[in-house]
Parts: structure tokens; C-alpha cells; sequence
């Protein structure tokens, strides 16, 4: 049985993993820490459903998820007789739907660029090796990182100018962005937040208790929303040693600490006194 008291939300890439290697071995005592007092942690990424599947399988995490930018949260069929509405079931799991379609997307994105003119690529359009040599992701990271259902991530090619002129029009086609580390996200009306907080109500319309304390790391503008939902919010420092300056949240944790590093001293940090 899991010690629902505690659900820790967490950013995957330059958070609980190393911005560069897309390791967690820095946070391996923390994630043990965790396992041991069975608190889920929930992983909640711009990555993609078939990326994440593969670092949950490495952390042996069975919990709920949320990919692309809070495209989607995933819960495994009959995960602790947990019970929720759902919008599918899909691969097995309870497939709860917040964004919009990729084709959607890819549609509005060519329309965006035709009328723009600004030098943009989504990553439907990089190559496998153009791919891993800007992520640093292995070949079959970088395939699955193309396997997109609800979010666009692109490159921007221009100046400030550009990146105004182009956010300006992402907004008036109705839609929305964010900020990964690497890339610019293109989306509808999802974030990590709106996810999170689905995610949370699931679980205390299923604890006896209802009372969760809810924790999130993050590093990177799209953690924003997260952040501002739980109720412990820690910010690690980004690979360069600085904190995202554009984050702030009411009682926000900053941890002297980068990535996985930072990600380690704040879980360990919880239970100091517990
Ligand atoms: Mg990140």
C-alpha cells in the first residue's frame, strides 16, 4: 500500500536527470528514500508517453504519469484499485486527456510559419541524428522523442524579435507555449499544472484521509504551473549553476544544488524530520 500522505511531482530532463548526460545516478539515495517510505513519485515531463515509459522502467516506478507538457496523465489499469473517469484506456492504462491533437498542431504550426516567415522546425522535421547530436539523446531516445500525441516542440532559427512575433501569433491562433530547455512547446490549453492538479484530486477522492501534502521540482519555465499547485515547491539550479529567474511562486524552495544534484538534497530534505 502506498503512503499516499506524500506525492512528489517531479520535472524529468535538467531536474531529476542531468541536463546533459540524462542521468539520475546523483539522485539514487533520495529515489531510494522514497521507494523505502513508499511515496509515488509521479513523473510529469515535456517528454512523451513511450520516452517516459523507458525512465520508469529504469526507476522501476509504477505510478501514475503525465507527459508532454501536462498533455496527458496515465494511470497503470487497477494501480492501487484506484478508481477516476478516464478518456481512454489505452496500452494499459487510464488515458485522461488534456491537450490537443498533434495533427491539430502540426497543421497550425505550418500555417504559423507560412505566416510568419520565421525560420522555425518542429521535431517531426529534425532527422534521428539531427536529433541526438541537439539533445544528446541515444538514437532510440531521440526516435521516441519524435512520438508526439498532444504537444509540437520546435527550434526557433531568429532573433527576439522573431521569438515575440512568433509567440504573439501562437496565441492568436488559440493556443499556447512553453519552455523546455531546449525546446519552445507548441500546445492547446494543457500544462504541468492543469495535470497535476487532475492528478491530485484523483487521489484524494480515493484516500480515506484526503489529505495529501503534494511536492514538485522543477528547473524550466514549463514548471511553473506545477510549482504553483503543490503545496512544497523546490527549484533546482539549471546546468549553467543559475535558477530560472522567470519562476516565481509564493514560498518557492530554491536549492543550492544543480539537477539531479539539487533533486537529491530536496527529497532528502522532506524527511529530516519525519
Ligand atoms: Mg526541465
Amino acid at each position: 500500500m502506498n503512503n499516499r500522505k506524500i506525492i512528489v511531482f517531479t520535472d524529468m530532463d535538467g531536474t531529476l536527470l542531468d541536463h546533459s548526460t540524462y542521468s539520475f545516478s546523483e539522485a539514487e539515495d533520495a529515489l531510494e528514500l522514497l521507494r523505502k517510505k513508499g511515496v509515488p513519485l509521479v513523473l510529469c515531463s515535456s517528454k512523451s508517453r513511450d520516452e517516459i515509459k523507458v525512465y520508469r522502467k529504469k526507476l522501476s516506478n509504477k505510478e501514475p504519469f503525465i507527459s508532454e507538457n501536462g498533455g496527458a496523465v496515465f494511470i497503470p489499469e487497477g494501480y492501487d484499485g484506484l478508481k477516476c473517469e478516464f478518456d481512454k484506456i489505452d496500452d494499459g492504462y487510464f488515458v485522461i486527456e488534456i491537450g490537443s491533437k498533434y495533427q491539430m498542431l502540426v497543421d497550425a504550426f505550418e500555417k504559423i510559419k507560412r505566416k510568419t516567415g520565421i525560420n522555425i522546425k518542429n521535431i517531426a522535421e529534425f532527422t534521428i541524428d539531427e536529433i541526438v547530436e541537439l539533445t544528446g539523446l541515444s538514437r532510440e531516445e531521440a526516435f521516441l522523442a519524435q512520438k508526439r500525441e498532444y504537444t509540437l516542440p520546435f527550434i526557433i532559427y531568429g532573433g527576439e524579435d522573431d521569438v515575440k512575433i512568433l509567440k504573439d501569433e501562437i496565441l492568436s491562433f488559440g493556443l499556447n507555449y512553453t519552455e523546455g530547455a531546449r525546446f519552445v512547446h507548441l500546445m492547446g490549453g494543457n500544462d504541468k499544472g492543469k495535470a497535476v492538479k487532475i492528478l491530485v484530486d484523483i487521489f484524494k477522492e480515493n484516500s480515506p484521509e484526503k489529505r495529501i501534502t503534494t511536492v514538485g521540482l522543477g528547473d524550466s519555465l514549463n514548471d511553473l504551473p506545477m510549482l504553483e499547485v503543490v503545496d512544497k515547491a523546490f527549484l533546482v539550479k539549471k546546468e549553467a549553476g543559475n535558477y530560472e529567474e522567470r519562476i516565481k511562486v509564493e514560498g518557492l524552495v530554491y536549492i543550492d544544488g544543480i539537477g539531479p544534484v539539487g533533486w537529491n538534497k530536496a527529497v532528502l530534505g522532506l524527511f529530516n524530520n519525519n
